[in-house]
């Protein structure tokens, strides 16, 4: 007689995206021979509901990433007001007059890529008395279609910002799609040491293991925390 069939769920509840991204970081950490605490996990909510993003509160993420500061305006304050400690970093394009309201909302800006949003923001600091962490976006990939500040643009950006003594967290960068990223991320490396800077805003979810590898301080996992956008 065959062997009744049991639909038995053998799934460890403990597994959960969140936990599995975790596992990944501390093993490419380890091959790294990197502490797994040296990188942050920013876990990007953008299009995703208050609903969606409090289990991975509730499970202790408190790293945030957000791509509009208005998507960002709508759904944070409730969520930050139950878990003060939630960290919300700005991982997308900014415009120079929603600088205020990004120093005010956001811990973190991962986007500055041009002079005048240089100057937006350490206006928008001073008159908030609020100084949060920047990375400079480099166009890794020289792509016409891309933000981020030019490869021959950066010294003067950065230079610029010392200057105006924001305070410079590292450079961030978005490889082209399609293609190896690993260049890109030795790349962005090798130009942050030239600066100076030791953050590393670098690895998505398909590839923030060999960010890791490659020195990443930050990586922005979106779509293998909270499924396909
Ligand atoms: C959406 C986004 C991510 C996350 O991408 P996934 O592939 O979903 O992990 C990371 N960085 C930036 C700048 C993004 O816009």
């Amino acid at each position: 007689m065959p062997a009744p069939e049991h639909h038995i769920d053998f799934t460890d509840p403990a597994v959960t995206p969140l936990s599995r991204v975790q596992d990944r970081i501390a093993q490419a950490a380890r091959i790294a021979r990197r502490k797994a605490a040296d990188v942050t996990l920013v876990a990007v909510s953008k299009t995703k509901t208050a609903d969606a993003i409090a289990p991975l509160i509730a499970q202790g993420q408190r790293a945030f990433g957000e791509n509009r500061v208005q998507e960002a305006q709508g759904k944070w304050p409730a969520l930050i007001e139950a878990q003060p400690d939630v960290r919300l970093h700005l991982i997308g394009q900014l415009q120079s007059n929603k600088a205020e309201d990004a120093v005010r909302l956001f811990d973190c800006i991962h986007s500055l890529d041009r002079p005048s949003l240089l100057v937006a923001l350490a206006r928008a600091m001073d008159k908030l008395d609020r100084r949060i962490p920047l990375f400079v976006q480099v166009n890794i990939g020289e792509e016409a279609q891309k933000g981020g500040c030019t490869l021959s643009d950066l010294p003067g950006l950065l230079a610029e910002a010392r200057t105006s003594e924001l305070p410079l967290a590292g450079l961030m960068c978005v490889p082209p799609a399609g293609v190896e990223a690993a260049p890109y991320f030795a790349l962005l490396a090798k130009l942050a040491a030239d600066h100076g800077l030791t953050g590393l805003s670098m690895g998505m979810s398909e590839d923030f293991e060999t960010a890791i590898q490659l020195g990443a301080s930050h990586v922005r996992v979106g779509s293998a925390l909270f499924g396909a956008r």
